[in-house]
């Protein structure tokens, strides 16, 4: 098959409305991406038949793969099915698998099926049943007069499931040509999308394959290498070799990999090390401690967490000297210093990170928002690093808490 050429199409008044957003699209570029298909072009169109006639035949002078989310349930009159059905002139036929679908999904919430349920086991003829592990209405994927037609439901829980286990090995089957995609994601802390791609810019250009896309979500940058070949270990090998180039150059900024976070790296690292982290937190009112706790098994690690908001907290519960605090401010080194020693000895863990800035709108103390001081104290060395952040009130928090994280994480690996 040649080169495919995407276009997602929303079915739905409410999108248009602007009473959802339209997520399903953005999900499923991600994963179009993510295999080495391009999407060209996202379309949204109300529940009217007339409309989505012609939308659908814009799509087919410009796609060769079309996607469309929602109007798959009974609410909608089944407006999606039976329009794309006229359009391609492929009959709706009932499905028996996909009645067994729909018969199971009643069975497992113990309710009676109505009748004009059974409207929705009818799928276009010819096509693959894609099945609805979360709902009843199946999807479906078909290919007519070189144009491939995927349909999902609206519902991002049903959508998503059925999108990763169903139509992306079918997408899959389809472009393989006996090649396979594999992809590895870099993650990176501590460097901006600019000043990433500038260090890199002459692979990024002169790389067909493996691809080398960055994002920047987050405050953090991704950079998702994507290698095309005829089976996994050469992919790897692929991958491997430009991913050495990239951290020849910029290997400090790597926290991780693929799904992995901050957080869960972090309390990775101290497992392997049988160690143990107590976090004191100021500016960041908890954020840290609490994208800590998002880890699941992170209670092998993780001792706990003060939030010191005022000096009489910080002073009272932590235990800070109240000179240090008058002397220097809250905001400055020696506080965030005293804040990880002491939250290392009150917890007694092996590591004390403390988190204490200026998150803003207002400045404090005659600091300037953004300013903010990281302590780490361990047995063997306290250090402070101070750091400038921009941003919102929200995204100084956020990113506060990852530096905080991040220096951690550079600390251990030191
Ligand atoms: P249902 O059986 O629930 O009617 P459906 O396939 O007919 O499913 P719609 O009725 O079009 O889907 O949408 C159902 C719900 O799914 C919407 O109310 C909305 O919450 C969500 N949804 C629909 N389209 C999108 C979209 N493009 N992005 C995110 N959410 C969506």
């Amino acid at each position: 098959m040649e080169r495919m050429k995407a276009e997602i199409i929303g079915v739905g008044t409410e999108l248009l409305l602007g009473q959802i957003v339209n997520t399903n699209a953005r999900f499923i570029s991600e994963k179009l991406a993510e295999i080495g298909i391009d999407v060209l072009y996202h379309t949204v169109v109300g529940d009217n038949p007339a409309r989505l006639v012609s939308v659908i035949e814009t799509a087919q002078s410009r796609a060769n793969l079309i996607i469309f989310t929602g109007g798959l349930g009974p609410t909608k009159d089944d407006l999606t099915k039976e329009t794309i059905s006229r359009c391609v002139g492929k009959p709706l036929v009932e499905d028996t698998k996909a009645m067994q679908y729909i018969e199971a999904y009643f069975e497992r919430r113990g309710i009676p099926m109505t009748e004009n349920n059974r409207k929705q086991a009818l799928v276009l003829s010819a096509s693959n049943v894609l099945p609805n592990d979360q709902g009843m209405a199946p999807g479906m994927a078909v290919k007519h007069e070189g144009i491939c037609y995927i349909l999902l439901p609206g519902p991002p829980r049903e959508m998503v499931p059925m999108f990763e286990n169903y139509a992306v090995p079918f997408l899959l089957s389809l472009i393989s040509d006996s090649h396979i995609v594999h992809s590895k994601v870099l993650r990176f802390f501590g460097i901006g999308e600019s000043a990433l791609e500038e260090q890199l810019m002459d692979l990024i250009d002169s790389q067909s394959n493996p691809t080398i896309a960055p994002l920047a979500k987050d405050s953090e940058v991704t950079l998702r290498i994507t290698a095309k070949a005829k089976n996994l270990p050469e992919a790897i090998a692929m991958i491997t070799g430009v991913e050495a180039k990239i951290e020849e150059r910029v290997g400090e900024f790597i926290y991780g990999y693929d799904l992995d976070s901050l957080p869960s790296v972090l309390v990775d690292q101290l497992e392997k090390r049988k160690l143990s982290f107590a976090l004191a937190e100021s500016c960041t009112g908890g954020l840290a401690s609490r994208m800590v706790t998002g880890v699941p098994g992170c209670s092998s690690v993780y001792q706990g967490g003060v939030v010191c908001y005022t000096k009489l907290v910080k002073q009272r519960v932590l235990g800070v000297p109240s000179v240090i605090l008058e002397q220097h401010g809250a905001v400055s080194e020696e506080s965030a210093r005293a804040m990880a020693s002491q939250v290392r000895e009150l917890m007694s863990a092996s590591l004390g990170i403390a988190i204490t800035g200026v998150a803003g709108p207002e400045s404090a103390e005659g600091k300037p928002v953004g300013l903010v001081y990281i302590g780490l104290s361990s047995a063997e060395a306290e250090k402070v690093f101070e750091v400038k952040l921009s941003g919102t009130r929200d995204m100084i928090q956020a990113r506060a808490a990852k530096y905080a994280l991040f220096y951690a994480l550079q600390e251990l690996k030191a």
